[in-house]
């Protein structure tokens, strides 16, 4: 599952001003900052309780050459694209993303991501839960309309990340994220509500 960067001006700001992210040592410093934060501790913790024991390499810092900040895939862990990132929060929400991923990975045994509608549950989750749509971090992406905000930011964003599943056309993808909108967006596990 690959995820629209945070920053939506890291290619521009990477090509005007030479500001090409963080190396992959830096990234990973990142990445073991991020596991001492509350939400990933907790999202860990019940990966662990559902039965899904995370490695020490589970959650790994790369360089990527699409626009892309990170991603999941099944049996592979989580990425970060090191030179998409620039400060810890990015960090943190790219894992705190990809960690809802993996957890639904984990709790659905016949979780499909071939299947539109399981693919859009999972995105809209992860959007939600991670915070990306906060009104701060949309305000430093440059969008400032703030009525509505959140859901529209997490749409935008559910669609982006499914554009690269083959099996979802953009109207597949349409159709299966509000098909699935309600009972996804107000599924909060394993949180009690969005965090
Ligand atoms: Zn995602």
């Amino acid at each position: 599952m690959a995820e629209e960067p945070v920053s939506r001006n890291a290619s521009k700001s990477f090509l005007s001003h030479g500001n090409g992210g963080r190396t992959v040592e830096e990234c990973e410093d990142m990445i073991q900052r991020s596991l001492r934060t509350p939400t990933v501790k907790f999202l860990k913790e019940h990966l662990e309780k559902a039965g899904c024991i995370l490695g020490d390499k589970f959650i790994k810092a790369v360089h990527c050459d699409k626009q892309i900040s990170g991603g999941y895939a099944r049996g592979e862990g989580i990425l970060v694209c090191s030179n998409h990132m620039n400060i810890q929060d990015e960090v943190n929400q790219v894992v705190i993303h990809e960690l809802i991923h993996a957890y639904d990975d984990c709790r659905a045994a016949n979780l499909d991501w071939a299947n539109c509608a399981h693919h859009a549950c999972s995105e809209i989750r992860a959007g939600h839960l991670s915070g990306d749509c906060h009104y701060k971090r949309e305000l430093l992406r440059g969008y400032m309309k703030l009525r509505g905000h959140e859901q529209e930011c997490i749409r935008r964003r559910v669609m982006k990340s499914m554009s690269a599943n083959p099996y979802c056309s953009e109207a597949a993808s349409k159709d299966a994220m509000e098909a699935v909108w309600d009972v996804c967006y107000n599924d909060t596990k394993p949180f009690d509500r969005a965090p």
